[in-house]
């Protein structure tokens, strides 16, 4: 099996990857999903279990409704339909991790479905392309194998029980998507969706978000999909899509030398970027769904909805188009600025609590983003705070400082890794040229050299002072105090 680059190119053209994603997410809430045990990560082993999470016989689940409210959130802030009722189910497997025998998951009547998540469609293309989402479902977690940290590792294997019975959500979509990146981009704006509502903290490290991906290739212009093959528990975006890479060039390879595609389970080593066969899948029926008996269906009347649709925040897509009409700032600035809900906010607040808001997203595009980016920096860890930002703006809009001062000054706030406010202060607040002898000098010359403009001016064309102001400034190399060299310039021209 060639596997190379080469083998990539040339038949990108005569097939088409197809993919789906499948991803858990872990709800935010301090208790379990069928008991009272604590949800905390890095609890010490097997601390935060009861009778219920550890599926002692004839112990009764409860449904956590917290768990429902913030389920109900996110399916809600992914373009979802909540069905009024749903049901828990048993999805029976054997498993070590699992103390029942079964994990209480939802199957043929989810919480959710029908949603979507909009990604961009091709560089060039303003439009957007949606991914449909076919279900999100409530479920519990399983608990976790330990391979290492306890003096017996070697011989054997540990269970930590504290996990079991956290909730989750499954969030499934269509199989959709077209390529690697578009799954990096799928997976990019359903994490931040996510963190906007609050509802997981959606740490890949402490498993708060896993995904496995599922792909198939098919002859381009086929209708019918190929046969899948299912990646398990990569723990980054960048893995997946490099997983995925790999995972498409093997599959073209092994119809291409004449073989089949086996419906199995994946592992992906990142280490060498190789995905190895695990375990043939499991098929639905496999695991005899059937409805828990211990749980009533799940009800989510209008009523409801309508109290949890109250805390469904402004998204980060609303909040771009928002931030791109009311700040005039890029698209892709926008996208900068709504990376975490904490950062629009503050840059919001800024914005509104400045002068001129107009001015704040300016600087942020004009001043910030530009130095951040030379240092390779992320604009959480910029030296200039939002709400420096917005103190420059101000100081730039009522004169006290000029545009060449306010470019040292964040010079300086980046030399000292100091935010904007204590340089300013430390620079004894530089005062600008207010010499009048010296200005009307400079004016006077201008005038002079404008007799056109002055004329203008006179006729009532008061915009022109803009010009007059500016030729100023530049003549001064940005010293002046614009406030004063306006006030001069009005008194001259009369
Ligand atoms: P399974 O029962 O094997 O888990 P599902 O029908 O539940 O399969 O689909 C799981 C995921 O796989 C979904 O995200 C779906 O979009 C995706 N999927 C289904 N069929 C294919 C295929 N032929 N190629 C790629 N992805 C697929
Ligand atoms: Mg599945
Ligand atoms: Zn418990």
């Amino acid at each position: 099996m060639s596997n190379s680059a080469d083998a990539s190119v040339a038949t990108r053209a005569t097939f088409e990857p197809v993919i789906g994603l499948e991803v858990h997410v872990q709800l935010l809430t301090a208790s379990k999903i069928f008991c009272s045990c604590s949800t905390r990560f890095g609890a010490a082993p097997n601390t935060n279990v009861c009778p219920v999470c550890l599926g002692m016989p004839g112990a009764l689940p409860v449904l956590n409704r917290k768990a429902v409210e913030v389920a109900v959130l996110a399916a809600m802030a992914l373009n979802c339909r909540i069905n009024e009722t749903s049901i828990f189910a048993r999805k029976n497997y054997f498993y070590p991790d699992l103390p029942k025998g079964y994990q209480i998951s939802q199957y043929d009547k989810p919480l959710a479905e029908f949603g979507y998540i909009e990604v961009s469609a091709g560089n060039k293309s303003p439009e957007k392309k949606k991914i449909g989402i076919t279900r999100v479902h409530l479920e519990e977690d399983a608990g976790k194998s330990l391979h290492e940290g306890f003096p017996d590792a070697e011989e054997k294997t540990a269970i930590d029980l504290n996990r079991t019975g956290v909730p989750l959500i499954e969030i499934v979509s269509e199989p959709d998507i077209s390529t690697p990146d578009e799954a990096h981009e799928y997976l990019t704006r359903l994490k931040e969706i996510i963190l906007y509502t609050g509802v997981s903290d959606c740490n890949m490290e402490e498993g708060s978000l896993r995904c496995d991906a599922n792909v198939s290739v098919r002859p381009r212009g086929q209708k019918q999909l190929g046969t899948k093959t299912e990646i398990k528990n990569v723990n980054s975006f960048r893995f997946i899509r490099d997983a995925l890479e790999y995972e498409i060039v093997r599959q073209i390879d092994v119809i291409e030398s004449g073989g089949a595609i086996s419906q199995e389970t994946r592992l992906y080593n990142a280490h060498e970027g190789k995905t190895y066969s695990m375990r043939s899948k499991e098929q639905a029926h496999d695991y005899r769904y059937f409805p828990e008996p211990d749980l009533l269906p799940l009800v989510v009347d209008e009523k409801w909805k309508a109290e949890i649709a109250k805390s469904l925040p402004e998204l980060p897509e609303a909040r771009r188009a928002r931030f791109v009409k009311v700040f005039g700032v890029t698209e892709y600035d926008a996208q900068v600025l709504t990376v975490s809900k904490s950062l629009a906010d503050q840059f919001e607040q800024a914005a509104k609590a400045a002068k001129n808001p107009k001015r704040v997203a300016n600087l942020v595009q004009g001043e910030l983003m530009g130095r951040l980016k030379a240092l390779g920096l992320e604009i959480e860890q910029s030296p200039i705070s939002m709400k420096g930002v917005a103190m420059s703006a101000d100081l730039v809009e009522s004169g006290v400082i000029s545009g060449k001062m306010l470019k040292d000054l964040y010079d300086l706030s980046f030399e000292r890794k100091k935010d904007f406010s204590d340089v300013y202060e430390q620079e004894g607040r530089p005062q600008q040229s207010s010499d009048t002898s010296e200005l009307e000098k400079i004016i006077e010359e201008i005038v002079a050299a404008n007799p056109k403009q002055v004329e203008q001016y006179r006729a009532g064309k008061k915009t022109v002072l803009g010009f007059f102001v500016g030729q100023v400034m530049k003549a001064s190399k940005g010293q002046a105090n614009p406030q004063v060299v306006n006030e001069l310039i009005v008194k001259r021209l009369g």
